[in-house]
């Protein structure tokens, strides 16, 4: 006997004559989050099984296999030969421990044969299964429709595997198999839950981030480091571009009409980040904006944020409520970072009373007042680079 994780994909078999590329691109992610731990990973028809996980290694790698993309569940499984006796055997085994304690306990067996030279059928392995469960452990009983406990057998090619669990992975797509973008990372709740929704779709992450020395602190950069390793338990590895902005938004603040700062500041932040982008292969931005959030969210101001880039910009929590969005960051485990109280760029520079249906021909404008190409080509040269994994 032998101890396997079985993983079935998510949205991959969707994708036709390129369902090798994804299937090995997740064999590839899988291997990569459990990279601390020895494993074997193997693809066999539809399914992929991790092999060599010890005992007590098991939680640890479910949980790392829990964040990898493109995984729909996972079950802790066991591996024998594919005879008769040695199934039973192991699924009493299997079956032990949660049944042990005597408590009356529903039960149902599900059997699948991708080898149809197996001698029994899947409804004649249910059924004798059925059989020998109910008399190894007289608390157990049969219930169709709502068990409590669904022991499942499957005759593959070179073995058979049985479990009691089935555990949902993070669906979407394997990273790497959608292209790169690159995620405007703040301190706050909303962008590394934005980031981990374009992960999902098999999007490789860069980030880049706009601090303002001495007006934000060195410990609000290290919580954006923080954030962006967070994110990257996901997302694989991140590169994080630390760009500084205090000379742009001291000019913002100098030059430009007060009511205007917050605008003008997060289109030259698009701009810087587009650059870098382009630079750097990421084809599309993603922010955490969601409409009407905050001033500077209102569909008037995200048009001019987006005039000022031509890259599509991509908005995942565009239609999502603060609550929707603080659910899922708690979900992912970013939210308590996210909630620590270093102050960020935007919030030290908010004017009183910012426009909010700010134009773009006007906005144009005002950002003409100044040449900020120089301090965009300053910034870019300072921007310093940290690889996250
Ligand atoms: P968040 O919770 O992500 O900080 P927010 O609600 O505070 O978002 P804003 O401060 O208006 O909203 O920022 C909107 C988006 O702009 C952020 O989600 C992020 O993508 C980007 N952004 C804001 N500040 C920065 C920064 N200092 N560096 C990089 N990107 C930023
Ligand atoms: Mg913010």
């Amino acid at each position: 006997m032998q101890r396997v994780i079985l993983v079935r994909y998510a949205e991959i078999h969707l994708k036709g004559l390129n369902r090798p590329f994804f299937e090995r691109l997740l064999v590839d992610r899988i291997k990569q989050a459990l990279e601390p731990i020895r494993v074997n990973v193997e693809r066999e028809q539809g399914r992929i099984f991790v092999y060599g996980v010890e005992e007590e290694q098991l939680k640890d790698s479910m949980e790392r296999l829990k964040r990898v993309f493109g995984i729909h569940s996972i079950s802790p499984a066991c591996c024998v030969d594919k005879d008769w006796n040695t199934i039973r055997d192991a699924a009493i085994a299997e079956t032990k421990e949660l049944v042990q304690n005597g408590t009356p306990m529903t039960f149902k067996c599900f059997a699948r044969r991708a080898d149809k030279r197996f001698m029994m059928t899947s409804e004649q392995i249910c059924r004798e299964l059925g059989h020998e469960l109910l008399e190894a452990y007289p608390n157990l009983s049969v219930d169709v429709h709502r068990p409590e406990l669904k022991v499942t057998v499957e005759i593959r090619q070179q073995s058979a595997f049985v479990y009691t669990k089935e555990i949902l992975g993070a669906g979407g797509m394997p990273v790497g198999s959608n292209g790169k973008a690159m995620l405007l990372i703040s301190g706050g709740i909303d962008s590394p839950v934005a980031g981990y929704m374009i992960a999902k779709r098999g999007v490789v992450l860069d980030a880049v981030h706009f601090y303002s020395y001495p007006y934000t602190s060195e410990r609000a950069r290290d919580k954006v480091v923080e954030l962006a390793k967070l994110v990257s338990r996901y997302a694989g590895v991140i590169n994080l571009y630390l760009v500084p902005f205090t000379d742009i938004q001291l000019t913002i603040y100098d030059k430009c009409p007060s009511t205007e700062t917050t605008v003008l500041m997060r289109r030259l932040m698009m701009k810087i980040a587009e650059r870098i982008a382009k630079d750097t292969g990421s084809l599309a931005l993603i922010t955490g904006e969601s409409i009407g959030q905050v001033a500077s969210q209102t569909i008037e101001s995200l048009c001019v944020t987006d005039d000022a880039v031509s890259m599509p910009v991509f908005r995942p929590l565009i239609g999502f409520d603060k609550e929707e969005i603080i659910e899922k960051a708690q979900r992912i485990g970013t939210f308590e970072t996210s909630i620590l109280p270093y102050e960020d760029c935007c919030t030290v520079f908010v004017p009183k009373h910012p426009v909010t249906k700010p134009k773009v021909d006007k906005l144009r404008e005002s950002e003409a007042l100044v040449d900020f190409e120089p301090m965009i080509e300053d910034a870019i040269a300072k921007t310093e680079k940290l690889v996250i994994r």
